[in-house]
């Protein structure tokens, strides 16, 4: 039997198709530029026989249904043919206050993700056109949804709360959520089996440094701090969002600038961050690492704000959570970036935080440890893996409580 996941996000559908004993990724994939020119589905199978074609899809529905077409055909000898599914673990973006684990899709939780549309506008439309595709192309098979935001409902009131009145939050729900909660549960999960401490006992601070980024402090195995709030925009500066910002900026953009609402969202979520920052024209870090190898200042000088953003955060997780035992750095930047580590740990030696260079230049996709013998708090690369999480989640859901 196959666990399968869906992951909708505003333009792209991804999949993995799990086995259930032992979940093993027997298949996955993304149809990708949804309602654009030049739609893609690209897959893979555990025989390594990948695929990739372009294809007209116009919508969430027609994705999952392309997906769906793959899987029953599918051409690989591991895979029996025909879909013995158990269960169907979605990616939800935004569960409010609300949610705060896994739940079984019925109409109720439905409704539920339908009242965050206007909190994450790009996100639980598309998770939720997931779903009701999914109802009808394999009926039967129980759904759950696993949101980005459960994981941060352990965030206490007077970390999750702004300095606003507080009848904005009574009444209309402004406060922190934080995201990418569903990494840093899995990091956070996986250091505590990787250091074979018991994750009851583990203070860790958990950096996801992808596209976008956040930092998560997690005492003993619940976030009790996180950087993203009441949307993904605040804390670390990003690849394209800036993070923290004074916010008397917004009003100087509309008086000065005469910026709209709309262009503001615009210029904060699209074009700030490293690609803002750098000049460059792209975000990709390795992009602005080669710019800075041929001297351009303004690149070198983004990677320096966006280190420093990084250490205060750490600073301030660290006493948050009274000390720790670990600092973990996952997601496509915090995994594969050597100098990135380096940059944010410099100087931290009486922190405790001390990096052995000859480890942290060492790159594997596995998790390792890259402090040195004399740090006491671990320094750990973790690469992350939330289909996965997703994935144990929907099975604990529907194997072990019932
Ligand atoms: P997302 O899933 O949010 O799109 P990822 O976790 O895949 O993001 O991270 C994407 C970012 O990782 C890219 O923008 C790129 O800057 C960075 N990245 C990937 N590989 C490297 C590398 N070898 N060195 C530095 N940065 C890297």
């Amino acid at each position: 039997m196959y666990v399968l996941i869906i992951n909708t996000g505003s333009s792209s559908v991804k999949f993995t198709m799990f086995k259930k004993d032992g979940l093993k990724v027997m298949a996955d994939g993304i149809v990708e530029r949804i309602g654009q020119k030049g739609t893609k589905i690209s897959t893979k199978t555990t025989e390594g026989k990948r695929t990739s074609r372009e294809i007209q899809v116009a919508n969430t529905r027609q994705a999952v249904r392309l997906i769906a077409d793959f899987l029953t055909n599918i051409n690989d000898s591991n895979i029996q043919p025909g879909m013995d599914i158990a269960g169907i673990g979605h990616r939800v973006v935004h569960g409010g206050e609300k949610i705060n684990r896994p739940v079984l899709i019925d109409d109720r939780i439905k409704q539920i993700i339908k009242s965050f549309f206007e909190l994450a506008p790009l996100h639980n439309p598309s998770n939720l056109e997931g779903i009701e595709a999914c109802e009808d192309i394999f009926p039967g098979v129980p759904q759950v949804a696993v949101f980005d935001t459960a994981f941060h409902k352990t965030i206490p009131q007077h970390a999750y709360l702004y300095g606003l009145p507080y009848l904005l939050y009574k009444e209309d729900k402004l406060r922190r959520y934080g995201f990418q909660g569903t990494s840093h549960q899995y990091v956070s999960r996986t250091a505590a089996d990787f250091l074979n401490r018991p994750m009851d006992e583990l203070k860790i601070v958990s950096c996801h440094l992808g596209s976008g980024c956040s930092i998560t402090a997690v005492d003993g195995g619940r976030s009790i701090d996180t950087s993203m709030g009441f949307t993904p925009l605040e804390g670390l500066m990003m690849g394209t969002r800036c993070g923290d910002i004074d916010p008397a900026i917004v009003f100087y953009l509309m008086e000065h600038k005469q910026l709209d609402p709309r262009q503001i969202n615009e210029l904060l979520n699209k074009q700030s961050g490293l690609l803002g920052l750098a000049g460059i024209g792209s975000n990709d870090m390795r992009d602005i690492f080669q710019a800075c190898e041929k001297g351009n200042c303004q690149a070198d000088m983004a990677v320096k704000v966006f280190t420093y953003r990084i250490k205060k955060y750490i600073g301030a997780y660290t006493f948050a959570l009274g000390g720790i035992d670990a600092v973990v750095f996952t997601a496509g930047i915090g995994e594969n970036s050597p100098s990135i580590r380096e940059l944010v740990c410099q100087g931290l030696k009486n922190m405790g935080i001390i990096i052995d260079p000859q480890k942290n230049a060492t790159a594997t996709k596995t998790c390792r440890e890259i402090q040195s013998e004399e740090s006491p708090v671990k320094v750990l690369v973790i690469p992350t893996d939330e289909e996965r999480e997703i994935a144990l989640q929907t099975l604990e859901l529907l194997y072990e409580e019932r």
